[in-house]
This record gives C-alpha cells, structure tokens and sequence, in this order.
C-alpha cells in the first residue's frame, strides 16, 4: 500500500472519528445526500424481524436478544443479562403487556403487528419502571374502558417545586448547536409553557443550567448507551434532574418537510423535543397513540401538537398557564409514512469503524 494511500487512511479516520462526536443535522429531507437515504426501515431492531410468529414453547436464536429489549423498556422485570433463546413465560407475559400498553391484541405471541410495532424508532426511557406501569397495562380494566386520560407520570410523581417556575437550559457546548438547531429546542419548550405557568430560558451557562442538553454518541456516562441510527432516539431524566441526552448518530430534521419524502432514517428534532420535555417536566409515557407522551413514533413521521391528554397530564402537575384558553388543542399532524430505513447510514458507519481501525493500525 502507499504512502499517499495510508495518509489518506489516516486523514479520513481522523476525520470521521471527529464527525462521529459531533451531531449531524439536516434542513429537510431533500437536503440529505441521496446515496444516504435508504430505501427501506433498516433500524438496528431490524433483525428482529426473523422471530416474527414466534411464539410459547420454541427455542430460536435471537429470543434472548429481544428478551434484553423488553428487559430494557421495563417488561422484564430481573437483573439477569443472560437470557436464554427460550420462549418462556416470562417472555409471553412481557409481550402480552407490551401488546397491551400500544393497543395490540394481547396474544402473547410476536405476531406481525407487534413486530411492526417493536421494531419502530423510539424514547429511551422505559415504558414500565421499578415494575410499575405508567401506560394501560398499568391500569385496570374498568378504568381503560371509563377514562379518556392515559397520561402518567414517573413513580413517586416527582415535579419541579413551586420556587422552580423559570426554568434555563443549556447546550452541551462540545457539541456547537448552531442557533437554528437551538430554535428547534426553543419552539419544543413553547409548546409545554404556552399551557403550564413556566417559563424556558437558554443560559450560556452550562454547569448552572436546570436543563442539559446534549448530543451523545454510544456510552456517554449514565448507563443508557445509545444505538446508532434509530433504535432508541433519545432520553431524559425525570425531575429535577433535567439531564436531557439525544443520540448523535440519528439523521436529525431541524425544520419541516419531513413528510414529503418515504425515504426514512430521518427523524424530526422537534418531535423529539417536544416529547423530552415532556419527561423533564413529569410525564411517564401514555397509551394515546397521538399523544406526544405515547413512546415510539415512526422515521420521518413529524408530530409536535400536543393533544388533549398531554395537556391535563402537565396541567394536573401544573396547573394552567393563565393565558391558555385552550386553543392550544391542535389535532396531531401525523403524516406517517412507510418504507425508508437506514441499512446504508449503517453500512456508512461500519466503513468509518473499519477506516479508524486501519489508521490505528499503521500508527503502530
Ligand atoms: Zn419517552
Ligand atoms: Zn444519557
């Protein structure tokens, strides 16, 4: 190989280990170069698709992997990290949950509808915590049928106290938001203090900010590593932690348009914002599918109105914001749409890996 190749080598993986810290973002989705859209939903859950139909009783390779997946977003509820391929009742019972928390036919089996519904991008935070469900599986019978509210909140009902109604936030500076991308962030907070009596305000001042915000890229400190392209999109803490991370290696929409195209392994920073907050200010996650608090949305999909059951769900932590006259009660513009995925962006990423190596290589 020679010389100009290996400095070549080199310069390229110095140059993607630098990209792979710093979050990408794109205007719309006609801006993404075309050779990275995908042509099909290829997320990192993609391979979870070979169980479908599996169901009680079998033994398959990869159970064990979705076995970690539920263990994940709450649905198991043991510390164990070695999960068999069996297809045990421990196992039926978290899909049966599952099924139940997104309004799937409880059948306990990974039929094709809840497969399609695994597989689809979503919040990191758990759907179940410390066993206790926030979403229907939580409630009883009698109360799914009676109640129209879904929304939740985390166990112990944590809330920013009364002194705390002038909330800041901060950006991660490492990562140098542009101030388009910070106005992404600002809309996101409106739409929480247009209904609630709170206020949000940026602070150049990272370390005394009540609200941190940061793009990360796999492990980043807090044990909740992030996956690469889809898969979980992005995580926050409850209050008053105000830890607020997003996954760096996601193709971020900063501003509409996101509808337009089937092409998908992009996701909409404001739909994602919006939901965040949600878990910053109390929220757990809702059963509402057009509720901003329900905990997956598909690629390429934007929603951030907040609906009916978001709005009572912060207002009963809250209260109204005095000005709110309730016209802020936009139906959701769910514009989802199928197809697209990310099996390219994940092939991209794997050649970055693969030119990092080389160049660590030769530097020995
Ligand atoms: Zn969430
Ligand atoms: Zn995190």
């Amino acid at each position: 190989m020679s010389a100009h190749l290996f400095v070549t080598l080199i310069l390229t993986s110095l140059f993607s280990n630098s990209v792979a810290h710093l979050p990408h973002f794109f205007p719309n989705m006609s801006s993404i170069p075309h050779n990275l859209i995908p042509n099909s939903t290829l997320g990192i859950w993609n391979s979870f698709q070979n169980l479908t139909g599996c169901h009680a009783g079998q033994k398959i390779d990869g159970l064990a992997r979705i076995k970690n997946y539920f263990q994940y977003f709450g649905y198991i509820n043991i510390s164990s990290t070695n999960f068999t391929d069996d297809f045990d009742d421990a196992l039926e019972s978290a899909i049966k949950t599952y099924q139940l928390n997104f309004n799937l036919n409880a059948t306990g089996e990974l039929d094709e509808p809840t497969m399609n519904h695994i597989v689809k991008p979503r919040c990191g935070v758990a759907d179940i915590i410390n066993g206790s469900s926030s979403m229907n599986s939580g409630k009883s019978s009698s109360n799914l049928i009676h109640t129209v509210s879904h929304y939740s909140f985390f166990p112990g009902t944590p809330r920013w106290p009364d002194s705390k109604r002038d909330l800041s936030y901060a950006f991660q500076p490492e990562n140098q938001l542009s101030d388009t991308v910070k106005a992404v962030f600002a809309r996101a907070f409106l739409r929480w203090s247009e209904v609630i009596p709170m206020t949000f305000n940026e602070t150049s001042s990272f370390a005394d900010a009540d609200i941190k915000i940061g793009f990360f890229s796999g492990d980043h400190g807090d044990g909740e590593p992030f996956d690469g392209v889809l898969g979980t999109l992005a995580h926050a803490f409850s209050p008053p932690s105000g830890r607020f991370h997003l996954d760096s290696a996601e193709n971020w929409i900063v501003a509409g348009n996101i509808g337009d195209s089937t092409a998908a392994s992009a996701v909409d920073l404001e739909s994602v914002a919006v939901h965040e907050i949600g878990h910053l200010l109390g929220l757990g996650h809702s059963s509402i599918e057009s509720a901003i608090m329900y905990p997956s949305i598909s690629s390429a999909t934007r929603k951030v109105e907040l609906v009916s059951d978001d709005i009572q769900g912060i207002q009963s932590l809250y209260g109204s914001n005095p000005n709110y006259n309730g016209s802020s009660t936009l139906t959701t513009q769910q514009r989802e749409t199928s197809g697209a995925g990310s099996n390219f962006m994940g092939r991209l990423w794997g050649m970055r890996i693969l030119l990092l190596g080389v160049g660590f290589v030769f530097i020995l």
